[in-house]
């Protein structure tokens, strides 16, 4: 799922505010050089050899260290950019307006 520009500016601003966009990279060291990448992301349970089809999908915001690449996930349903699918009325997740 794409982003919208105001959608990307009320994420970074709410990671602001938690103090995330401040902290240095954990691989680096690089300080104020995160960047959220424009979509949201779901990694999908293992199912072993074959496709889980009904698998748990975690939907992921994705931070990326523009020095070293270093990527950090954050959850999209814990900071309520998206709502569960038991929540939304259209029977799949839907966007939200970040907490
Ligand atoms: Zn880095």
């Amino acid at each position: 799922m794409t982003l919208t520009t105001e959608q990307q500016e009320q994420i970074t601003a709410l990671l602001n505010n938690r103090s995330i966009g401040s902290k240095g990279c954990q691989m680096c060291g690089t300080v104020g050089g995160w960047e959220l990448e424009p979509v949201i992301y779901e990694m999908r349970e293992f199912g072993g050899n074959a496709v889980a089809t009904a698998a748990t999908v975690y939907p992921a915001l994705v931070l990326t260290c523009s020095s070293c690449g270093h990527a950090s996930f954050h959850s999209a349903l814990r900071l309520k950019v998206i709502v569960p699918v038991e929540q939304a009325e259209g029977g799949e997740n839907t966007p939200a307006e970040p907490a």
